[in-house]
């Protein structure tokens, strides 16, 4: 079985494959599996770069029949059943398992491309933390250049990504760098949040939202609802109705698509570039293709379609898995059947909401609490579990925050997926 992609998705269905013997050789272009719930807390100064990344190799240490091969995959010959990867030998399948997930969907915003801050990889969150840091660096420096939006950080899009980024990021500012930078009267610095909708977290109950708004304004980030982003540029953003906002920088957390690879595929292709799959997650035409995950577009049987998260990613790992151990010795096809496990965000200190299967609404404390154990659970690897429990209670107990190194990668890092050197491993 060829695997493309070591993320959620690629990496269960390699250990359900393990479980049955069949051999197995995952595709990726990173050497590791990457943790995107956490990348906002790498970009904020809460964890280091390797407490939310895990050599795939590491991972297999005891699965014989799973290997890996680190490359850039380009395509799929059908004919041949091999998958191309860039400048290397191709991969022969039986059986693939597509997993890539998604990318950043800009859409068609002007100035997006080169001027925002997506926060999909680990080279992305490192490249964000620099800036932020930088950004406080220069202003030390030269005070008078917080009046040109220096320190007026821009978060787009109210779903998790963007009330945890922007919840954190007035966190730092305010407990941590407020005593880094002495002399900067940093009631000067803005975390502002700007949705398109008249709402916050859409996925979640309008109470778990306005929970989240009044936390986030408690906090000092200004919200802005039913405001949408025109144009940006280094020093500006333009928002809906012309208002301009001097800002240097704009995180964008506003919108995702399907890997580029679901376009050199040849297959049909959803929403968002999504491969369409069936039931089971095969790729029509393509019997011995499976999708996985965010590329997948996977029908909920009530007219929608699943969300992006790491529970559909794993729970369809492990259905192929399965699904090709039953077609080895003969058995029939099993539809896909998704468990909602529930979903949470986390807005900053003691301060979550979690809505859980039979209507259960947590937030406060007690959300934060569970969001917090459950990210340690889904943590892969014992080491990083008990560096980032640490970093956690560091950073609680001590209202402080370790990792805030400037740290300035080489210049083709600043490509997204490209490989983060391990500075603070
Ligand atoms: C900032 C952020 C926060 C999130 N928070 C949450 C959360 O709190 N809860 C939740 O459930 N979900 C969350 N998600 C979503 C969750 O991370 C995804 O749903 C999940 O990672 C999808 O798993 P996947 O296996 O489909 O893809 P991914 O985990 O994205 O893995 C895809 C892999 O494919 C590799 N790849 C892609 N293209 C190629 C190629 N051409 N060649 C070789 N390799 C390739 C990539 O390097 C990557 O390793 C978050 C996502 C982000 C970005």
């Amino acid at each position: 079985v060829a695997i493309i992609g070591a993320g959620f998705g690629g990496i269960n269905a390699a250990r359900a494959l393990a479980d049955q013997a069949i051999d197995a050789t995952i595709i990726d272009r990173n050497n590791f599996h990457t943790f995107q719930p956490l990348l906002y807390q790498v970009a904020t100064a809460g964890l280091n770069t390797a407490d939310v990344a895990y050599v795939v190799r590491g991972i297999f240490h005891r699965d014989p029949t799973v290997h890996f091969r680190q490359g850039s995959v380009t395509g799929v010959d059908w004919t041949a059943k091999e998958v191309q990867i860039e400048g290397e030998d191709p991969v022969p399948f039986d059986y693939l398992v597509v997993a890539a997930g998604s990318s950043t969907n800009f859409f068609g915003i002007e100035g997006a491309e080169e001027h925002a801050f997506p926060l999909y990889s680990l080279a992305d969150a490192t490249k964000l933390r620099n800036h932020i840091l930088s950004c406080f660096e220069q202003a030390d420096a030269d005070p008078e250049l917080i009046k040109t939006g220096l320190l007026t950080f821009v978060v787009v899009g109210g779903g998790p990504t963007g009330v945890e980024v922007a919840g954190a990021l007035a966190e730092l500012v305010d407990m941590v760098l407020s005593k880094d930078y002495k002399m900067l009267d940093l009631s000067q610095a803005r975390v502002v949040l700007v949705e398109r909708a008249d709402r916050l977290l859409p996925p979640f109950a309008e109470s778990s939202a306005a929970y989240a708004g009044k936390i986030l304004d408690q906090r000092g980030v200004d919200v802005r609802l039913g405001t949408s982003v025109e144009a940006i540029m280094a020093d500006r953003v333009v928002l809906g109705g012309g208002e301009r906002l001097d800002a240097h920088t704009l995180i964008w957390g506003a919108g995702i698509q399907a890997g580029s690879i679901a376009g050199a595929l040849g297959v049909d292709q959803g929403r968002g570039g999504r491969i369409v799959v069936e039931n089971d997650l095969r790729i029509p035409g393509h019997p011995e293709a499976f999708a996985i995950g965010d590329i997948a577009e996977i029908a909920d049987g009530h007219g929608g379609h699943l969300p992006q998260l790491a529970q559909v990613a794993i729970q369809g790992g492990r259905h192929v898995a399965a699904e090709i151990a039953a077609d080895l010795d003969g058995g029939g096809r099993k539809e896909f059947h998704y468990l909602d496990k529930g979903t949470m965000a986390t807005i900053g200190r003691r301060a979550a909401v979690a809505e859980l299967p039979l209507g259960v609404k947590l937030r406060g404390s007690i959300a934060w609490l569970a969001w917090l154990a459950l990210h340690i659970v889904y943590l892969l690897g014992m080491r990083n579990r008990a560096s980032v429990l640490v970093n956690w209670a560091w950073n609680y107990f001590t209202w402080d925050r370790g990792p805030r190194l400037i740290f300035q990668p080489p210049p083709d890092a600043d490509e997204p997926d490209t490989p983060v050197p391990a500075e603070e491993v």
